[in-house]
C-alpha cells in the first residue's frame, strides 16, 4: 500500500510538472495566436488536440512534446488537419514539400529542362573551373575519340548499351534513385498526416515509413554504384546486390511491431546508419579507382555534405533536441523530428547533385577510356 501511494504522489508531481509545461507550451503559442488545445471542427463536433498524458499508450512515443496532439481522429478530420496547427503540421509540410520538388525534378529529367533539373548547374560550373581547364587535354583526347566513332546511325541498341563515349548512357538507376525518394518523402508525409487515426493504422503506416525510408538509403546507392562500376559489371552486381540484401533484412527486421516502439529508436537508427556506413566500401573502391577523374573532387564534396546532412539529421532524432532541453516549448515548430527531415531533404538533394555529375560524366566519358 505504502509503495502505490508513493507512486500516486509521483504521478501527481509528474502530471503538475506536465500541465505546467503545458502552460510554457501554451503561452508560447499563444503569441502566435493559437490557443492549442480547444477546438471544434466540422458539423459542430468536437475533436480536440490533446496533450502527451491524455493520449493513448501506443502514441506515447516522445515525452517532451507535451501538447496538440491528435488522437484517435477521423480519417476526414485528419486529411484536412493537414491545413491545420498541431504538433506534426511541418513534418507532413517538410516531406511533402520534398516531394514535390523531387517530382518536379524527375519531372524537368524526363522533359529534358536541363535549366529546371540541373539545380546545381552554377554551383557545379563555379567549381569546376579549375579542374576543368586542368582536364582540357583530355577533353581534347575525347573530341578525337568521338571523330573516330561510327556514324550513330548505324549504332545497333546493343552497342549503344556499351555506353560509348558522347553517347547518353543508360538512364533507369537515375530514376530509381529519384523514385525512391519520392517514395520515402510521400510515405513519411502520409504517416504524419494519418497515424493519428486508431493503433492499427499507426503500426501499419509507421511501418511503411520505415520501409520508405530503408527503400530511400538502397535506392541512393543505385546510381553511383552503377555508373562507377559501368565499365566493370561485376562490381556492379556485388556492391548493389550487397545493399539490397541489407536493405531487405532491415525492412524484414523493422516490420515486427515491437521495434516501432520509442524504447527502439537509437536501434532503428543504428539499422539504418550500418546501410549507409556499408557504402563507405564501394566509396573508398571508387575514389581508388577514379583517382584521376576530373570530376573526383566536385563529386566528393556533395557526397561529403550528403554524408554531413544525414548524419547531422539522425544526431537530432537519436537525441531529441532541442525539445528534451525545454520540453513543451517546441511542440509546434522546432521539435527535432522536424529538423531531422529538412536535413533528409537537404541530403536527397546533395545526392541528387552528386548523381547529375555521374551521369555527364559517363556521357562523355563512357568506357572506352576508362576501362
Ligand atoms: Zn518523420
Amino acid at each position: 500500500m505504502g509503495s502505490a501511494s508513493k507512486r500516486k504522489s509521483n504521478r501527481n508531481m509528474m502530471d503538475s510538472q506536465v500541465s505546467h509545461n503545458q502552460k510554457l507550451g501554451s503561452s508560447v503559442c499563444s503569441k502566435r495566436g493559437n490557443d492549442g488545445q480547444e477546438r471544434t471542427l466540422s458539423k459542430g463536433k468536437k475533436y480536440v488536440l490533446v496533450s502527451f498524458r491524455d493520449l493513448p499508450d501506443h502514441m506515447k512515443d516522445n515525452e517532451f512534446i507535451l501538447g496538440y496532439y491528435r488522437a484517435n481522429w477521423p480519417l476526414k478530420e485528419a486529411l484536412f488537419s493537414i491545413f491545420r496547427w498541431h504538433n506534426e503540421t511541418l513534418n507532413v509540410w517538410t516531406h511533402f514539400v520534398g516531394f514535390l520538388l523531387f517530382l518536379g525534378l524527375a519531372i524537368a529529367n524526363l522533359m529534358q529542362v536541363p535549366q529546371a533539373s540541373d539545380i546545381f548547374g552554377l554551383f557545379s560550373r563555379s567549381i569546376l573551373t579549375n579542374t576543368e581547364m586542368n582536364s582540357s587535354n583530355h577533353s581534347k583526347s575525347l573530341l578525337w575519340i568521338s571523330s573516330k566513332l561510327p556514324d550513330l546511325k548505324h549504332i545497333t541498341p546493343q552497342k549503344m548499351d556499351l555506353s560509348l563515349p558522347g553517347m547518353p548512357t543508360t538512364r533507369w538507376p537515375f530514376y530509381v534513385f529519384l523514385g525512391g525518394s519520392m517514395f520515402c518523402l510521400l510515405s513519411s508525409s502520409i504517416c504524419h498526416l494519418f497515424s493519428c487515426h486508431s493503433h492499427k493504422l499507426n503500426i501499419l503506416f509507421l511501418r511503411i515509413d520505415y520501409t520508405g525510408i530503408t527503400i530511400m538509403i538502397i535506392t541512393s546507392f543505385f546510381p553511383p554504384i552503377y555508373y562507377i562500376f559501368q565499365c566493370d559489371s561485376h562490381w556492379q552486381f556485388i556492391y548493389i546486390g550487397g545493399i539490397t540484401a541489407m536493405g531487405v533484412f532491415t525492412i524484414v527486421t523493422l516490420l515486427s511491431p515491437s521495434l516501432s516502439s520509442g524504447k527502439y529508436r537509437a536501434f532503428r537508427a543504428l539499422l539504418f546508419c550500418s546501410m549507409g556506413f556499408f557504402g563507405l566500401v564501394p566509396a573508398i573502391h571508387a575514389v581508388i579507382v577514379n583517382w584521376s577523374n576530373p570530376k573526383r573532387d566536385t563529386i566528393l564534396a556533395y557526397e561529403s555534405a550528403m554524408a554531413l546532412f544525414y548524419l547531422t539529421g539522425t544526431g537530432f532524432y537519436i537525441s531529441r533536441i532541442p525539445e528534451r532541453l525545454k520540453p513543451g516549448w517546441f511542440d509546434l515548430a522546432g521539435h527535432s523530428h522536424q529538423i531531422f527531415h529538412v536535413f533528409v531533404v537537404l541530403g536527397a538533394l546533395a545526392h541528387y547533385g552528386a548523381t547529375l555529375v555521374f551521369l555527364d560524366y559517363r556521357d562523355r566519358v563512357g568506357c572506352e577510356v576508362n576501362p
